[in-house]
C-alpha cells in the first residue's frame, strides 16, 4: 500500500515540547497557568486585537460569543450557510433561530447582498455570524458596515482562517467578537482548543467568568449565573505557544500547495480552484476545486480515485439550509435558482493540503486527478 496522504494532519516542530516541559517542571499541568496567559497574549498580538480568552474549543468560543451578543430564546441570528455546523449550532444552545444567508461566487462566503435582503425581512436580528471558509476571507469590510449600520454585532468565525488577511487586517479582528480553533486538522493545532478575541476587555473577562463555572467573587462557592467548564488547560496552551511560532511557515507551505494545484490544473478548463478576493491573502488552509457540471468527471469520481490510492480528500461542507436538522429554518438568497452554496457543494471537493506533503506526494495526487480528465 502506498504511503497515506492526509487532508490536513497535525505538524509539530519540537518547540511545543519545551512549553509542555516547562508546565511539567513547575507542576502547572492544570488548570490555568503561565502558558494560558502567554498564549492569549501572543495570539492577540498576532491577530492585532486587545483581548483574548483561551478556551477548550472553537465551538465553546462561538457559544460564549452568542451569549455576549445576548442571543436568547426566539432571537434571529443571520448565519453563513456554507460552513461547518459548529459555526451555527451555538445559536441553538441559546435557543435562538438561525436564518441562513447564501454565499457569493467570489469567495464562497456570505453574500453582502443576501445579508441586506435578510435585514429587509428580519429587521431585528440579535447577531450575524460569518465564516471565512477554508481560510479565505469574506467581504469583511462590506459586511461589517452593514452590521454596524443596523447596530448588530458581528461574530467572525475565523476557526479556519487564522493568519489570513483582508485589506491589511487579520481575519478574526473584524467582528465585535472573533473566534479561532486549534482542533486537530486546523492550520495550527493544540490537539483541541479555541480562542475568543475582542477589543472589548470587559466582554472577554465575562467570557472567562462563564468559562470557569461562573463563580461569584465570594469565599464560598456562590453562583448567580449558569457556568461552563470551557477553559483551556496549561498543557494545551503550551502546545499552542509552540505552534504559533510555526504559523507563518504553515501558511507559506499551504500557499505553495495551492499554487502547485493551480498551475497543474491550469490546463484543464473544467477545473477551477477555490477563488479569493482581490485585496485578500488567504491562509490557504485547504485547497479546493470545483468541477464544471458539464464535465463527465464528478467530485465523487475524484474522491474515490484518490481513496483507492490511500489519499484522503473531503467533500465541501454541506450547506446548512440543506441539513435535516435545520429543515424549518429560513434561507435567504439574492435571486431564485440554485443557491451559490449548493452549487459549490455539488461541484466541489477539498484536496489534500497537508503541510508535510512532499513534491512526490503532490505529483501523485495531481497525476491521479489529471488522469481522470484525459
Ligand atoms: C473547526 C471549526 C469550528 C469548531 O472548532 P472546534 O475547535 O473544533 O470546536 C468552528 N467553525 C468552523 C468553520 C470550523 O472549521
Amino acid at each position: 500500500m502506498n504511503k497515506r496522504i492526509y487532508l490536513s494532519s497535525p505538524t509539530m516542530h519540537g518547540e511545543e515540547q519545551r512549553y509542555i516541559q516547562e508546565a511539567f517542571d513547575t507542576n502547572w499541568v492544570a488548570p490555568l497557568g503561565k502558558n494560558v496567559n502567554e498564549f492569549e497574549k501572543e495570539l492577540a498580538a498576532y491577530v492585532g486585537v486587545s483581548h483574548a480568552a483561551a478556551l477548550s474549543a472553537g465551538t465553546a468560543a462561538l457559544h460564549l460569543a452568542m451569549k455576549l451578543a445576548g442571543v436568547g430564546e426566539g432571537d434571529v441570528v443571520f448565519c453563513s450557510d456554507l460552513t461547518f455546523a459548529a459555526t451555527v449550532n451555538p445559536v441553538s444552545y441559546e435557543k435562538g433561530v438561525q436564518v441562513f444567508v447564501d454565499s457569493e461566487e467570489e469567495s464562497w462566503n456570505m453574500d453582502p447582498k443576501a445579508l441586506e435582503k435578510a435585514f429587509e425581512k428580519y429587521p431585528n436580528p440579535k447577531a450575524v455570524v460569518l465564516v471565512n471558509l477554508y481560510g479565505t476571507p469574506a467581504k469583511l469590510d462590506e459586511i461589517r458596515e452593514i452590521c454596524s449600520a443596523h447596530q448588530v454585532p458581528l461574530i467572525e468565525d475565523a476557526a479556519e482562517s487564522l493568519g489570513a488577511v483582508y485589506h491589511g487586517k487579520q481575519t478574526g479582528s473584524f467582528g465585535k467578537y472573533g473566534v479561532f480553533s486549534f482542533n486537530g486538522n486546523k492550520i495550527i493545532t493544540t490537539s483541541g482548543g479555541g480562542m475568543l478575541v475582542s477589543e472589548d476587555g470587559e466582554a472577554v473577562e465575562k467570557a472567562r467568568f462563564w468559562a470557569t463555572q461562573s463563580r461569584d467573587p465570594a469565599r464560598h462557592y456562590q453562583h448567580s449565573e449558569i457556568g461552563y467548564n470551557y477553559r483551556m488547560s496549561n498543557i494545551v496552551a503550551g502546545i499552542g505557544r509552540g505552534q504559533l511560532k510555526s504559523l507563518d511557515l504553515h501558511i507559506q507551505k499551504k500557499k505553495a500547495i495551492y499554487e502547485t494545484y493551480r498551475q497543474a490544473f491550469a490546463s484543464i478548463p473544467e477545473i477551477r480552484m477555490n477563488p479569493y478576493l482581490p485585496g485578500s491573502t488567504p491562509n490557504f488552509w485547504l485547497s479546493c476545486i470545483t468541477i464544471d457540471p458539464a464535465s463527465r468527471v464528478t467530485p465523487l469520481d475524484v474522491m474515490e480515485a484518490l481513496e483507492r490510492e490511500n489519499i484522503e480528500s473531503r467533500p465541501i461542507w454541506k450547506p446548512m439550509h440543506m441539513q435535516p436538522v435545520f429543515a424549518k429554518n429560513d434561507f435567504i438568497q439574492v435571486t431564485g435558482g440554485a443557491p451559490v452554496g449548493e452549487r459549490v457543494f455539488e461541484r466541489g471537493l477539498c484536496l489534500p493540503s497537508d503541510v508535510k506533503n512532499t513534491e512526490e506526494d503532490m505529483d501523485r495526487i495531481i497525476g491521479i486527478v489529471k488522469g481522470l480528465f484525459v
